[in-house]
């Protein structure tokens, strides 16, 4: 059996421009590199390959990435093809999913290795969209993968959204691979150089069957409507010495009172919903993989009612029924109407969602979106429902509104975060997953009892058998996308002792930490609570960078946050370059002095 292994060549987010008239991304002067995810997918597959098997990668981009794919002969990859035509300029990842499965099914059946994400796109949800074109369930955000002696099956142990879980596959599947699997292989500079004048396989859209309407941006389901500027306003001030006092004490006054957003009062919402025509509905996934509620999806609903009052949406849930509280928490956030799908609990929950989902989307075929909390399950959930159903999907979506059809118009970050992206899909409903932005208030909403339909549900059994799992995500570390002041701990925190001792006051404020990739590395903090290129993005109304040299890969998750200050012993650190407000001196001295009693 061969491995085949799906790369993106992506570029340096900064160097990333967009042309508003072209409506594409200008590469000129960005360097490529290989998706860093793809990398350890590559290592993954020479690792698992057997005698007399062959890696193969598969890459869709333009000519110019050629050199870039052959290098990686140099680490012992056996065949490179890459997908090359003008038609395919545009194409969103819903295409990018088709040609790959297109691709994957002319090579034959094989193991198929991706990264989990790019960099550059993050929205991480081709290994999902594709999966369903391929087979039924893919695996993501694998850690590590166990090869049986036969040689066909798979232990391949995952992140989940709270911590692990060990899963046994068979092949053909899809396996997308995190960061921390492994380290990329790296050829010699000679290597490397004779590598790169290597020929490559190429192949254009009619090689694969396509014809040029079906891919690029015409055969997108997704249209882009309009692009803005949206460059986080940042005017760096750091104070030191003498005037540190003077900082201390205007950090203090955010502290106190974080900048948030407020949804104000709804008004009479479940008469509107009796009134309204159901294709004004949009679907709210309100269960967490864990079967319980998902507090991300109490903020969506909320925003729904504020940000498009001439809609209502509803809340799925997907899994045992929710408790008498939780169905009023969302009667309060603003669902109309509820939708029970409670089949079988020993399924993988998350899979399930999907499944959910769709018979959800059948009871109400004209609902105008899906929207499904931006989480790592959440996106997963997401990518699949759209590669089922040919749906077109915008990610991390944080604000929308009813455009002059009637049509929902989605905005989000886009090219790095320089940028915000109105979105609308060509079908209905939307996929789409929503990051509530800068983890809003939710006014609660009274009215009139929610409305409760259940809905048949037995899902098919799940071709992947779930072994085994664990919990990681310890509560005193908070939920960083909930928080509205989010603590991020670099190198220069000192050691794991000193972040055990800060939890309880943090966790006692309603604080979340995170982490730099270096304090991730050095197993003092979950994975999942990596901030940074390679990790999570977080936009709270307040973030406090404790002892972080500021390195790009890790601000860029930081984009989306509202406020940042940061404290570092050394006065010239780059992270000051980086924030609102910089306090230079020793964490040790300033944080008890910034958060007040207790530290
Ligand atoms: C492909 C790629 C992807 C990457 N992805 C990520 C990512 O997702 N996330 C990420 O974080 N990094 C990522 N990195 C690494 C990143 O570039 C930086 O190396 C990393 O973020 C540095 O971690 P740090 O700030 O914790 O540690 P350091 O760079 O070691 O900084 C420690 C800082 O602490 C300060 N300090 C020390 N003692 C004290 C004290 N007592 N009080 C106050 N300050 C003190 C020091 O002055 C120093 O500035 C990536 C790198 C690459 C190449």
């Amino acid at each position: 059996m061969d491995l085949t292994v799906l790369v993106k060549a992506t570029l340096d987010r900064d160097a990333l421009r967009f042309d508003p008239q072209e409506r594409t991304v200008v590469r000129t002067g960005a360097a490529a590199f290989l998706n860093p995810f793809d990398q350890r997918a590559v290592r993954v597959a020479l690792d698992l390959r057997r005698p007399g098997e062959r890696v193969q990668l598969v890459s869709m981009g333009p000519p110019e990435i050629a050199p870039l794919l052959a290098e990686t002969y140099a680490i012992g990859v056996d065949r490179v093809i890459l997908i090359s035509d003008d038609a395919l300029i545009g194409s969103d990842a819903l295409v990018t999913a088709r040609v790959l499965a297109r691709a994957v099914q002319r090579l034959g059946r094989s193991l198929v290795l991706t990264g989990d994400r790019s960099t550059d796109g993050e929205s991480g949800i081709v290994p999902g969209a594709l999966a369903p074109l391929l087979w039924a369930v893919p695996i993501v955000r694998a850690r590590s993968i166990a090869r049986s002696e036969s040689g066909f099956e798979f232990d391949v142990t995952a992140d989940t959204e709270d911590g692990w879980a060990r899963y046994r596959v068979t092949a053909p599947c899809l396996i997308a691979v995190g960061e921390k699997i492994a380290k990329p292989r790296k050829g010699t500079p000679a290597d490397l150089a004779a590598a790169a004048t290597h020929p490559i396989e190429r192949w254009t859209i009619s090689d694969l069957g396509f014809r040029p309407r079906e891919v690029g941006r015409v055969g997108s389901q997704t249209t882009l409507v309009e692009v803005a500027s949206d460059a986080p306003l940042r005017i760096p001030r750091t104070y030191a010495g003498p005037t540190l006092a003077e900082g201390i004490r205007e950090g203090r006054t955010w502290i106190d009172a974080p900048p948030s957003l407020t949804t104000p009062e709804g008004g009479p919402f479940s008469s509107l919903a009796a009134d309204a025509s159901y294709d004004r509905e949009v679907l709210v996934l309100a269960s967490a993989p864990d079967g319980g509620l998902d507090p991300l999806a109490l903020q969506i609903l909320s925003e729904m009612r504020r940000r498009i009052p001439d809609h209502w949406p509803s809340a799925v849930w997907v899994g045992p029924h929710p408790s008498s509280e939780d169905a009023e928490r969302l009667r309060r956030a603003g669902a109309a109407r509820g939708y029970g799908l409670h089949g079988p609990s020993e399924h993988i929950l998350s899979v399930v969602a999907t499944l959910g989902l769709e018979r959800a989307m059948d009871r109400r075929p004209h609902a105008a979106a899906v929207i499904v909390p931006s989480t790592l399950a959440g996106r997963e959930t997401a990518g699949r429902l759209a590669g089922r159903r040919a749906l077109g999907i915008v990610t991390d979506v944080e604000d929308c509104h009813s455009g002059p059809a009637g049509q929902l118009v989605w905005t989000k970050p886009s090219f790095g975060g320089g940028y915000r992206a109105s979105v609308v899909t060509r079908t209905r409903p939307s996929i789409v997953t929503f990051r509530p932005r800068r983890n809003a208030h939710i006014a609660p909403l009274s009215g009139d009892p929610l409305d409760w339909v259940d809905i048949p549900f037995e899902p098919p059994a799940s071709p992947i058998q779930a072994l085994d799992g664990g919990i990681e995500r310890l509560p005193e570390f908070g939920r960083p996308d909930l928080a509205r002041v989010v603590v991020a701990v670099g190198m220069g925190i000192g050691g794991p002792e000193q972040i055990r001792a800060l939890l309880p006051t943090l966790a006692a404020r309603g604080i979340a930490l995170v982490a730099s990739r270096r304090v991730v590395d050095a197993g003092w903090v979950p994975p999942h609570l990596q901030v940074g290129l390679t990790g999570r993005s977080v936009a709270p109304p307040l973030g406090i960078l404790i002892g972080t040299s500021g390195g790009a890969n890790f601000m860029v998750g930081w984009r989306r946050a509202h406020r940042l200050i940061a404290i570092n012993r050394d006065p010239g650190a780059a992270v000051f370059r980086g924030v609102d407000l910089g306090l230079a001196g020793p964490w040790e001295e300033i944080l008890p002095a910034l958060l007040g009693p207790g530290l």
